[in-house]
C-alpha cells in the first residue's frame, strides 16, 4: 500500500548502534516529516477502529511509545497511560523486572492507572526480543486490565519476539528480517 510505503521510507537503518553488530531502526525521520507522521497515525487509527469496538486506554512504553501513544489516543478520543522505567512515577506503583541482552531492567505503572477489566492497547515503536512488551503485559495483568493488543510500528521478525507474547494479540505495521 502507498501509505505504508511512505512510512517505511522514513525509517532509517544505522549499523552498529548502540553496540557493534546491531542494525538500529531509527524513526527520527518519521517524526521530522509531518505528512509521514500523520500517515503513520492514520494507519494505526484505521487498524484499531476496524479491530476493536471499544478501547478504554492507550498505554505507551518509555520512551518512544510516548511519541506515538498520545497522538493515537487523541484520535480515538481515549486517554493515555505511561509505562515508565523504574523510579520515574510518583505514588503507589506496580513494577516488573525483565532481562535485557546485558543485565536487567524494570518497568513501572501507577497502581491507579487503569481499573480492573478496562480494555487497553499497549504501544511502542519497535518489537525486538519482546522482553519489554512482555513486561508491560505483566503490569497490565497485575492491574487486572484486559490487553486487547500489543501494537508496534516495527517488528524485527528474526528475533521472534511475538512468540514471547503468547496469547496476547500482536500487530505490527512494518516487518523487517
Ligand atoms: P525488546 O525488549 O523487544 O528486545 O526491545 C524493544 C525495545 O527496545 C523497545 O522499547 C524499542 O524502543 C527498543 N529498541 C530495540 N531495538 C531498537 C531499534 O532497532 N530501533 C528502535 N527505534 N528501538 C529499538
Amino acid at each position: 500500500e502507498e501509505r505504508l510505503r511512505r512510512v517505511r521510507d522514513r525509517v532509517r537503518p544505522f549499523r552498529d548502534f548502540p553496540v557493534p553488530g546491531v542494525l538500529f531502526r531509527d524513526i527520527s525521520p518519521l517524526l521530522k516529516d509531518p505528512a509521514a507522521f500523520r500517515t503513520l497515525i492514520d494507519l494505526l487509527e484505521d487498524h484499531l477502529r476496524a479491530s476493536f469496538p471499544q478501547i478504554d486506554f492507550i498505554a505507551g512504553l518509555d520512551s518512544r511509545g510516548f511519541l506515538i501513544g498520545p497522538p493515537l489516543a487523541q484520535r480515538l478520543g481515549v486517554g493515555f497511560v505511561p509505562i515508565r522505567k523504574k523510579g520515574k512515577l510518583p505514588g503507589p506503583t506496580e513494577s516488573v523486572s525483565y532481562s535485557l541482552e546485558y543485565g536487567k531492567a524494570e518497568l513501572e505503572i501507577q497502581s491507579d492507572a487503569v481499573e480492573p477489566g478496562q480494555k487497553v492497547i499497549i504501544v511502542d515503536d519497535l518489537l525486538a526480543t519482546g522482553g519489554t512488551m512482555c513486561a508491560a503485559c505483566e503490569l497490565m495483568k497485575r492491574l487486572k486490565a484486559e490487553v486487547l493488543e500489543c501494537l508496534v510500528i516495527i517488528e524485527l521478525k528474526l528475533l521472534k519476539g511475538s512468540e514471547k507474547l503468547k496469547s496476547v494479540p500482536f500487530y505490527s505495521l512494518l516487518q523487517y528480517d
